[in-house]
């Protein structure tokens, strides 16, 4: 099935309780190996929009596919058990265990695939490596950077191998260099294969991808269309 897309929303709408329609009526297609953002002012739907891809949150309307998975289709459990194999999140705020080393914390990014301890911490220090922080396996998270922090989260997401790699504001807390590198670091990820959809306000950023996806009241208002994909192949 080369032409599924890995993310692909028809109709969607989602309206939480108190009647707040975040996302109204969206259809959107990306496809495996796309470097995408979705970007929009605060309330435009744009969190919604990543719990809904992310497969956090159900649609109230309309249908979802991700990964080639319609997820009406599937229970409670097979939704976690998708996320956790096939989807990687950064967040804005890093997320790292308080007091853990970051190898081992990179390595938890494993624990649900069923990998063994040691084969876990041998992958997180190679995915450690990818982002540039093998000197620092054994530090704390206190103990590195925001931007250090930002990249080990980023080396967590993508230990298992990811069709799709979620970052949500991942920039947001950093300063302009250390927010440069760990965009930097998301275009290597996708030149190497991977799928990355980015969430932000900010439309200075924003204008660094080659997709761009503008949300305005819960709507798509804008959409640039399909981005190019790796030509050293894609990571499905
Ligand atoms: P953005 O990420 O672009 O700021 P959101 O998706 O967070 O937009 O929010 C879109 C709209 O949905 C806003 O009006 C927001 O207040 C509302 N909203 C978001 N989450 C909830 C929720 N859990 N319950 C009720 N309303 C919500």
């Amino acid at each position: 099935m080369p032409d599924t897309p890995v993310v692909a929303f028809t109709a969607v709408s989602k309206t939480y309780p108190g009647r707040v329609t975040a996302v109204s009526g969206v259809d959107l297609a990306i496809q495996y190996g796309e470097l995408a953002c979705v970007v929009g002012p605060s309330g435009s739907g744009k969190s919604t929009m990543l719990h809904l891809m992310g497969t956090l949150d159900r649609p109230s309307a309309g249908r979802i596919a991700i990964d080639g998975h319609e997820i009406a289709e599937l229970s409670d459990r097979e939704v976690s058990a998708l996320r956790a194999q096939r989807i990687g999140f950064v967040f804005q705020q890093f997320h790292l265990a308080v007091g853990v080393p970051v190898l081992d914390t990179v390595a938890d990014g494993l624990l649900y695939a069923g990998v063994p301890l040691r084969e876990r911490r041998r992958r997180a220090a190679r995915a450690l490596t990818r982002v540039g922080l093998d000197h620092r396996l054994d530090h704390l998270p206190h103990q590195l950077s925001g931007g250090e922090r930002q990249r080990a989260a980023v080396a967590r997401a993508v230990i298992g191998e990811p069709a799709l790699l979620l970052a949500d504001e991942p920039t947001g807390n950093l300063d302009s260099a250390s927010g440069a590198a760990v965009l930097e670091l998301l275009r290597e990820l996708h030149a190497a294969g991977t799928t990355v959809v980015v969430i932000t306000h900010d439309r200075e950023m924003a204008e660094a991808f080659d997709r761009k996806v503008e949300m305005r009241d819960g709507r798509i208002v804008a959409d640039s269309g399909l981005s190019p994909v790796p030509r050293t192949g894609v990571r499905r």
